[in-house]
């Protein structure tokens, strides 16, 4: 058979230099791909081991390879190394894009479930930054030199906070509260209002942590109106939770009634357990529509839970607040083994509540807080450097999120990028170094102001005049 001539293309020669190399048959184009050590010595691609660890490398770039050899079957040509590494590049890329990274956030929801709640405070994580890379005594009682209580003080401050007579900490709310229901109503029957069944982000349903921890669910009332007859009437000696659930992504608005905590907790039999929860970790007074958790407690709640990452501003977490006796037994439950947290957690949490204790507050609240005027100083800095006739500062409004206050929404700021194509532009921002996540407004992208940190604007700058000059 006569050989046939491919075109001349540069290859990687042993040394991992560029050489010419002329290729007669496909025997000799499958040999003309570099062998895989040769590309990993290569400095654009030895620069992702650090990114993505080494062994994930090697599987992308000889999972390139092995694309190359298809293409090399389907189009019968050569290719070059400039064009492998590209690709190896590109690949690498894709791959890193799926670890965590810093994201700017410009959707105008403080505490945004994906893109992983509330941030925590940069004092907060250097102090707990220290803990963290020695030992600690989170199970040692330095007085008595002997095993001591973990994360007392956490529980000590979460309790101080909400006006509690004891705490617990568990990995997130929706393990609060199927540890609470576990321990306290397995093969019993728990009273929920229909109107507060409801599905909270991924997955967490009320009726499906009912049923997983063996109780039995006793829906009461209406979607609009529930009544404390209602509660009351539907009590059987198997009844051994009223439990309250706050909405959290939804509002009920227009002829609705329901008895508050205080009301249930006056007209309850004494041997039933009644159980908030309260979701979003609002501790203090001042965020319209929540209700604290310290109101909860005061008002005769006996166990309340809520997240530790939402509005509260801490780290992943789920905290029961309540009745000591209750707490104590929610302690020893061999569920709690499985659900309780390490020095991380704890550490992170411990500086939050000491920040909250302070009235220093967390960035997210810092968030909600912040003036029109405020944000309209960052937004001209912004336009000002830029500096281009498709941007504009628009009025737009802000949530808190988390599953807080569903209804209510603060005044706020956004650029406007007018755009022929926002999805794609909108797509180029996520895909910078540090990516700017943002909403897409018809023939627009809207980069709102509510979420975004004064130090964060430089980067924002930057993304906008390269996504303007491209
Ligand atoms: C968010 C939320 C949960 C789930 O909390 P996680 O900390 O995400 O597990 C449960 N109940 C309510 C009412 C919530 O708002």
């Amino acid at each position: 058979m006569a050989p046939a001539v491919f075109k001349t293309v540069g290859c990687i020669n042993s040394s991992g230099r560029f050489d010419s190399c002329l290729f007669r048959t496909m025997n000799e184009l499958y040999a003309s791909l570099p062998q895989v050590e040769t590309l990993l010595q290569q400095d654009r691609i030895e620069v992702w081991f650090s990114r993505i660890s080494r062994p994930v490398a090697v599987d992308v770039v000889r999972e390139t390879l092995q694309l190359f050899r298809s293409r090399i079957e389907s189009e019968q040509r050569a290719f070059s190394p400039e064009e492998i590494i590209e690709e190896c590049v590109a690949a690498l890329d894709a791959v890193y894009q799926r670890r965590l990274k810093p994201v700017i956030n410009c959707t105008g929801v403080i505490i945004h479930t994906n893109l992983g709640r509330a941030p925590l405070s940069a004092k907060s994580w250097q102090e707990a930054g220290r803990l963290n890379t020695s030992y600690t005594n989170l199970e040692f009682d330095l007085s008595s030199g002997k095993r001591g209580k973990r994360s007392s003080f956490t529980t000590e401050l979460l309790s101080r906070l909400c006006g509690s007579e004891s705490a617990l900490v568990v990995n997130n709310n929706a393990a609060a509260v199927f540890l609470i229901l576990s321990t306290f109503a397995r093969r019993k029957e728990v009273i929920v209002s229909r109107s507060e069944l409801v599905q909270i982000g991924g997955g967490f349903r009320i009726p499906d942590i009912l049923a997983s921890s063996g109780a039995k669910l006793v829906e009461v009332g209406t979607t609009n109106i529930t009544t404390i007859d209602d509660y009351l009437e539907a009590i059987t000696d198997r009844t051994a939770v009223v439990l309250k659930v706050h909405r959290s992504n939804f509002a009920l608005r227009g002829f609705t009634e329901e008895p508050s905590t205080r009301t249930l907790a006056a007209h309850l039999p004494p041997n039933i357990l009644l159980v908030v929860d309260q979701g979003s970790g609002v501790l203090s007074s001042d965020i319209k529509g929540e209700t604290p958790v310290s109101s909860h407690i005061r008002d005769g709640a006996h166990l309340v839970s809520f997240s530790a990452d939402k509005a509260l501003g801490s780290v992943q977490g789920g905290c029961i607040v309540g009745n000591g006796d209750l707490v104590a037994k929610l302690a020893t439950h061999p569920l709690y083994r499985t659900m309780r947290v390490g020095k991380t957690v704890s550490s992170l949490l411990e500086a939050s509540l000491i920040d909250h204790l302070n009235g220093v507050g967390t960035p997210a609240l810092a968030f909600a807080r912040r003036s029109v005027e405020e944000l309209a100083a960052i937004g001209h800095t912004i336009l000002g450097a830029v500096a281009s006739s498709r941007l504009s500062l628009v009025e737009e409004t802000m949530t808190l999120g988390g599953g807080s206050t569903p209804d209510e929404s603060l005044p706020s700021l956004a650029i406007r990028l007018a755009s022929a194509k926002p999805n794609r532009d909108a797509q180029v921002l996520r895909s910078r170094e540090v990516p700017i996540i943002t909403t897409v407004v018809k023939g627009a992208i809207h980069l709102n102001l509510g979420a975004l940190a004064p130090e964060e604007a430089g980067t924002v700058i930057s993304a906008l005049k390269d996504l303007l000059e491209a």
